[in-house]
């Protein structure tokens, strides 16, 4: 059963996409498909309910510049719905087209075209890890990367992503100076290529690929230090907070990760719970090697423990303790048990008194995993620490989540909502305006990612029921 607006695309243009890619990277049906269409949307059990079904009537491998000129040329042309795809490990359905049509994935377009005094110029498809590897030997790392790093594509996170490991140090990606240009091609019969630099990237970032396809990227990157992965443990839980920020707030320790992770939530990580003691809470950090034993003794002294030490390495091997942090902790509750989800919060500088208030109302169903980053957008914090997270929630029905998180903003805690696909409900970012404003230079018959962007005129396909409802929409 087709769900409501669903696009088809003709055999015609099939033929044609079959002559610019060739047949095998022009997927039209099966389980390849229906694998194309789909990103970590099942994250949330909302969008798992209300986007479950939305696929795309064709997925294109496209390998570089001409080629997806021509498949945009073309689909544009039959005034089909595109939808960008790297590598989808967003958690919102942002790659899940509302209204079928072609996705685009752009994985195979991915080269890393120069690393030059700090900053990498980059394909859209080109992987972080890969960027990080080959920036470390040039004295360069990554300002900050999702935990995801070693799938997600350089245009999907800018596209869909907001921060990660770095971010203690960095902030965000949009923070002013890291990113700073962007290529996008326009959705026309001919297609453009607009160049945006510095503070106009904010148009494209986390636009969900509604207003442009990305198709080169450069990033201002960090110097780059060794790192140790440090895990620090306690049975009490504000001795471990507190060191938990005395090191984000402390100027003279260089560090890449700041992850509290209250108990249990650490017996979910199975692979590495033998590095810890049972039944602890849990500090995960990367800091500059040359300041880890100094870290190790001011825990001591305080009688934390310092169950584990592994020196960074390059290229990855496993375990890495940022695989267990940011929404990789929620990847593993959910393996644990598939009824936890997840808030994304803010806290505010009363954050110890705001844990007790939630924990006091959702007694059991709450368990926080927080993040240290250096501003937050969601608290309009800037350039000082600020205390956010991911923490699990237990999802019990609609209604209790929505009370959850009126609750938060009650007593003054931010959510990022992560169970809408829409990007003004997830309501990370300000500057809604100049990415409609793009997306109607860049977009003129509302084929991109249609639906996602709220307030951009309905798609011409839309019809009574394709547009999904959310908690608050
Ligand atoms: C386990 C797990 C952990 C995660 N951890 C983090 C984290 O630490 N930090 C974080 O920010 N996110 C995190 N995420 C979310 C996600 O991983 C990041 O957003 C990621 O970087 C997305 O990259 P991707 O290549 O998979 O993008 P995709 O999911 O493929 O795409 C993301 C969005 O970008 C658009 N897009 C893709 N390519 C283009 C293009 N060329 N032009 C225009 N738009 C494009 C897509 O249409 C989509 O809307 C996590 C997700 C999971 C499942």
């Amino acid at each position: 059963m087709p769900t409501p607006g669903f696009v088809t695309v003709s055999p015609e243009l099939i033929a044609d996409l079959q002559t610019v890619v060739g047949a095998d990277q022009v997927i039209t049906e099966g389980n390849k498909l229906e694998t194309l269409s789909k990103d970590f949307y099942w994250y949330s059990p909302i969008l798992r309910d209300r986007i479950g079904d939305r696929n795309a009537s064709v997925a294109v491998k496209v390998s570089d510049l001409e080629q997806l000129r021509r498949v945009v040329a073309i689909t544009a042309a039959a005034r089909v719905p595109i939808t960008p795809r790297g590598a989808a490990t967003g958690n919102y359905g942002q790659c899940v087209p509302l209204y079928g049509g072609v996705v685009i994935d752009l994985s195979a377009f991915d080269g890393i075209l120069s690393i030059e005094d700090g900053v990498v110029t980059a394909e859209p498809g080109a992987r972080l890890v890969d960027i990080e590897n080959q920036a470390r030997p040039l004295g360069w790392e990554l300002r900050c990367y999702p935990s995801t790093w070693i799938k997600s594509t350089v245009a999907g996170f800018l596209g869909g992503g907001s921060g990660g490991i770095g971010s203690i140090s960095w902030g965000g990606l949009r923070e002013p100076g890291t990113i700073k240009r962007f290529k996008i091609m326009t959705v026309e019969e001919t297609p453009r290529i607009i160049t945006l630099e510095e503070a106009d990237c904010l148009k494209v970032f986390h636009a969900y690929g509604t207003n442009g396809i990305i198709i080169e990227t450069q990033l201002r990157l960090a110097p780059a230090y060794p790192w140790l992965q440090m895990v620090i443990a306690s049975e009490d839980w504000d001795p471990l907070l507190d060191f938990a920020a005395e090191i984000s707030a402390d100027a003279n320790v260089r560090k890449r990760l700041v992850t509290v992770l209250e108990n249990p939530l650490g017996s979910f990580f199975k692979p590495i719970k033998k590095f810890y003691p049972e039944d602890h809470h849990l500090i995960f950090f990367e800091i500059d090697e040359s300041a880890a034993d100094a870290i190790a003794a001011r825990a001591g002294a305080l009688g934390l423990k310092v169950p584990h030490r592994i020196p960074y390495h390059y290229p990855r091997k496993a375990p890495m303790l940022s695989d267990y942090t940011w929404n990789h902790t929620t990847l593993w509750a959910l393996k644990a048990d598939p009824s936890w989800t997840y808030l994304q919060s803010g806290f505010g500088d009363n954050y110890r008194e705001q844990f007790q208030l939630l924990h006091q109302q959702f007694p059991g169903e709450i368990m926080f995993h927080l993040e240290f980053t250096r501003g937050n957008p969601k608290m309009g914090v800037k350039n000082t620490i600020a205390c956010g997270g991911i923490p699990v929630v237990k999802f019990s029905t609609e209604e209790r989540l929505k009370e959850i998180i009126n609750y938060c903003t009650e007593i003054g805690v931010g959510t990022a909502n992560p169970h809408t696909c829409y990007i003004e409900e997830g309501g990370r970012d300000q500057g809604y305006d100049i990415q409609l404003e793009l997306k109607t230079e860049a977009d003129p018959y509302n084929l991109l990612n249609p639906g996602k962007m709220k307030q951009a005129p309905a798609p011409p396909f839309a019809v009574p029921g394709s547009m999904p409802q959310f908690l608050f929409t």
